[in-house]
């Protein structure tokens, strides 16, 4: 029986919308993506930004889980996305998919380490990708927020309790260049990560949130791999 508060939280409209099919978010599973409304950062290189600003989104919680019951035998897990999913109240979402026997991968920025360890004490949560935006000193010039040592206490939470998840990083060679990189290599390798480090390419649209461009290509022979194994995407 749904609580009140539960059922207001899960007829909100703060899914922007779902990607109801890929193989490629999630490594070994078969996903949906569920891209929640409005983040706590402003990157200057966001391309989701009709997502960061939309005050309200096409989706509930409750379509979503609509969506999932008659998935059941398709799907094996579902991809917590955004904006930034852990601003909003996911516990009873997150119950109700392990309930129906998916997995669930959260894609995170890390700030709101009280959200994350929320969900993980409650075993909801069995994989995450944390966005690592840049190093300290340029954490707020590309975040427009002073949270790195937010970000940075979650990295550190993960490691100490051993949970499964991905450091990533968006590269706009602009703003972030190879020392920079380097540094986050060896930051969270000096933390005790030892998992594969991604470095992803800047995707230039209309609308970037810092209306940036990208003149510059990272120069990967520059890149240090001799403590993490290195693997690019598109
Ligand atoms: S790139 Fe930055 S602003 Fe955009 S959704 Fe991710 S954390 Fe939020």
């Amino acid at each position: 029986m749904n609580t009140n508060k539960e059922l207001n939280l899960l007829n909100q409209k703060i899914v922007y919308d779902f990607t109801r099919f890929t193989t490629t978010d999630y490594v070994g599973e078969i996903s949906c993506i569920v891209w929640h409304i409005s983040c706590n950062l402003r990157c200057s290189y966001c391309y989701n930004d009709n997502i960061v600003f939309a005050k309200q989104g096409l989706y509930t919680h409750n379509d979503i889980l609509e969506f999932l019951n008659k998935r059941k035998s398709l799907l094996t897990a579902v991809v917590l996305s955004g904006g930034e999913a852990t601003i909003h109240n996911l516990v009873y979402f997150c119950e109700k998919i392990k309930k129906l026997g998916f997995k669930i991968k959260l894609d995170t920025n890390g700030i709101n380490f009280k959200s994350i360890k929320e969900l993980i004490s409650k075993n909801l949560i069995d994989f995450i990708a944390i966005d690592f935006k840049a190093p300290k000193y340029k954490f707020k010039l590309i975040t427009k927020k002073d949270d790195y040592e937010k970000m940075l206490k979650t990295i550190k939470y993960l490691l100490k309790i051993d949970f499964p998840f991905e450091i990533r990083t968006t590269v706009n060679r602009d703003i972030l260049d190879e020392n920079d990189i380097n540094e986050i290599i060896n930051t969270i390798y000096c933390l005790g990560y030892n998992n594969i480090y991604y470095i992803q390419d800047f995707l230039q649209t209309k609308s970037n949130i810092g209306n940036i461009t990208q003149n510059m290509v990272l120069n990967r022979s520059l890149i240090d791999d001799s403590k993490l194994t290195i693997n690019y995407r598109n």
